[in-house]
């Protein structure tokens, strides 16, 4: 009797499996059909220079619209396309999509914000991938400083062969580069040196507990060495004042969170610049008599 309830598992469990495989192939597929009808649209979370608190540019945020309107998050998709190798032609497809609003509000403001586009390892392993985006940046006439590439820490460290040799030739363009999410991977401090990056990019994990003092002091110490670098230093996930001036007084350079705005579709991030270059138009007014 044992035995045949061991059989009856193993059939059970060679069923599941088969139910796991096939829902995965599926996903697969109606991710590639996804790519291949172009259901992806960009948020545009704004970024803030610290003290004036001035617009200085966007961080382009992948999601999936289906369709039927329901939208999935980049965390609930990302990692199977890279998974699967399918992250190369979706990055491709987001990177479009970014040139593309660029170009937008060209025509629309005179001057441009900056655009930070997040990029898989992935992608790097196209050894032309950092030409291919200097070419479609020319091609668009688009001043190459206009889109900032992020990269992941643990993501540089982890391919730095193939990656090394493509931020050079990005960095050399003018295209800036930033390393996202630092303080959450293992943080070389020699890597930091190596890379030829314009941005730390401080992750919301050190961010979230300001303002208790030994927060206060790990970002100082980050601030301080990447102000002796020259880096821009931005801080993510900024949901509070507090956090806010916190963040300005240790030395961050921009600031990025809910706090100071949330990710906006296309059309909400052009009002901002709208409102923003009106604003720079107008003659400055007394604020007292
Ligand atoms: P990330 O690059 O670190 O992006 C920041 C994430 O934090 C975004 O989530 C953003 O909406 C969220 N966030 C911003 N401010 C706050 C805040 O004040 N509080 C909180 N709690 N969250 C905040 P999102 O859009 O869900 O993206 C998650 C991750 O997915 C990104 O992390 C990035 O690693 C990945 N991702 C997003 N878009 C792309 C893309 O186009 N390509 C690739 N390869 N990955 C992407
Ligand atoms: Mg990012
Ligand atoms: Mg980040
Ligand atoms: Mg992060």
């Amino acid at each position: 009797r044992a035995k045949q309830i061991a059989g009856n598992a193993s059939v059970f469990y060679d069923r599941g499996m088969n139910r796991a495989a096939e829902a995965r192939l599926q996903a697969e597929q109606s991710l590639a059909q996804a790519i291949a009808a172009g259901e992806f649209v960009l948020d545009y979370q704004p970024k803030f220079s610290a003290g004036a608190r001035r617009l200085c540019g966007f961080e382009a945020l992948v999601r999936w619209q289906r369709p039927d309107g329901t939208r999935i998050s980049p965390m609930d998709f990302v990692p199977a396309a890279e998974r699967t190798g399918q992250i190369k032609r979706l990055g491709e497809l987001i990177l479009a999509i970014a040139i593309g609003q660029l170009c937008d509000w060209q025509r629309q403001f005179g001057e441009l914000p900056t655009v930070a586009v997040n990029v898989s390892p992935l992608q790097f392993e196209d050894v032309d991938f950092a030409a291919r985006l200097l070419r479609s940046l020319d091609e668009a006439r688009l001043p190459h400083s206009a889109v900032e590439v992020e990269i992941t820490e643990s993501a540089a460290i982890g391919q730095l062969d193939r990656v090394l040799p493509q931020l050079r030739l990005l960095h050399e363009a003018g295209v800036l580069c930033s390393l996202d999410d630092f303080g959450t991977g293992q943080s070389s401090l020699t890597m930091l040196r190596k890379l030829p990056i314009s941005t730390m990019k401080i992750d919301r994990s050190m961010v979230e507990p300001l303002p208790r003092p030994d927060a206060a002091a790990v970002l100082r110490a980050t601030c301080a060495l990447g102000q002796s670098l020259g880096l821009e230093i931005v801080a993510e996930g900024v949901e509070t004042e507090e956090q806010a001036s916190a963040l300005e007084a240790l030395g961050c350079t921009q600031l990025q969170g809910y706090y100071l705005g949330r990710p906006l579709p296309a059309a909400a991030a052009t009002a901002l610049l709208a409102a923003q270059s009106r604003a720079d138009s107008m003659p400055t007014q007394p604020s007292s008599v």
